[in-house]
């Protein structure tokens, strides 16, 4: 995080970064690259130890040096251009698993978004039960919902809410959707592997995305990261060396450890 190099009494703002589990700017800033994320985005990142505390100095730090947010203007966008791509792992949190048994969990309020490929678009998708069948991979049963796009007027892309409205059916419809209980129009089935888990609002009974451009980035890398997974072919080590120490602590994508040197 060189972009803290000035930052005053930085010995304490890299413990305070590596308790809280962040290492790369990646972490804090939208997927697109153009936000620094609020802290209460940060708070709720189960991947992060945020959630307890006020904005740390760090934080205030790089919200002063690098958004033009103040107090009363509430802007997070960043002063600067990112010159390499974001490649991260992680790209959002996976809906969480249900522990192992027959049981049908049901959900109100969750989604859940996919890249649609042959769309190239985003499918968000309301989830309506959970399993965790033995055997089996945790499971998804949700409601299609189809995007109804709002257009911008005068405010920046970032901040249009679009509309989810219920879908008839469409291609996507699976017939193994099998329950006894609510059968939705576009009933879709599928893994907690595939899905990246979304927030949406609920406002006088209606749906509205919150990030749609963010869930879009992070459903299509999510696409990307599973039909092409990055190598991650481990380094071969001489292990007829007396170094056996070093050989234990190394252990990783070859490029990364190459990159170390
Ligand atoms: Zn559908």
């Amino acid at each position: 995080m060189n972009f803290l190099i000035n930052c005053p009494k930085l010995f304490n703002c890299i413990k305070s970064l590596r308790n809280r589990k962040i290492m790369f700017l990646d972490q804090i800033i939208s997927a697109d690259g153009l936000y620094l994320r609020t802290w209460k985005d940060l708070q709720q990142d189960n991947n992060l130890n945020c959630k307890y505390g006020r904005p740390p100095k760090w934080y205030k730090y790089l919200q002063d040096k690098f958004t033009p947010y103040t107090p009363s203007c509430n802007n997070y966008r960043l002063n600067f251009k990112l010159e390499t791509p974001i490649i991260s792992s992680c790209f959002a949190p996976r809906f969480p698993t249900a522990p192992k048994s027959h049981v049908l969990h049901n959900h109100r309020f969750k989604w859940v978004a996919f890249w649609n490929d042959s769309k190239k678009e985003i499918e968000y998708a309301k989830v309506i039960h959970s399993a965790n069948r033995p055997h089996d991979k945790p499971t998804l049963y949700l409601e299609h919902y189809i995007i109804s796009y709002s257009v911008a007027n005068n405010t920046s892309p970032a901040s249009i809410n679009h509309e989810l409205i219920k879908c008839n059916e469409c291609q996507l419809n699976n017939p193994f959707y099998i329950t006894t209980k609510y059968v939705p129009k576009c009933a879709l089935v599928s893994y907690n592997q595939h899905c990246i888990t979304v927030k949406i609002n609920n406002q006088r009974k209606k749906y509205f995305t919150t990030r749609y451009n963010t869930d879009r980035i992070n459903a299509f890398n999510d696409f990307l990261q599973r039909q092409f997974p990055l190598n991650t072919s481990r380094l071969q080590l001489n292990l007829q060396s007396n170094n056996h120490f070093i050989s234990t602590i190394i252990n990783g994508p070859v490029h990364l450890i190459r990159q170390l040197n």
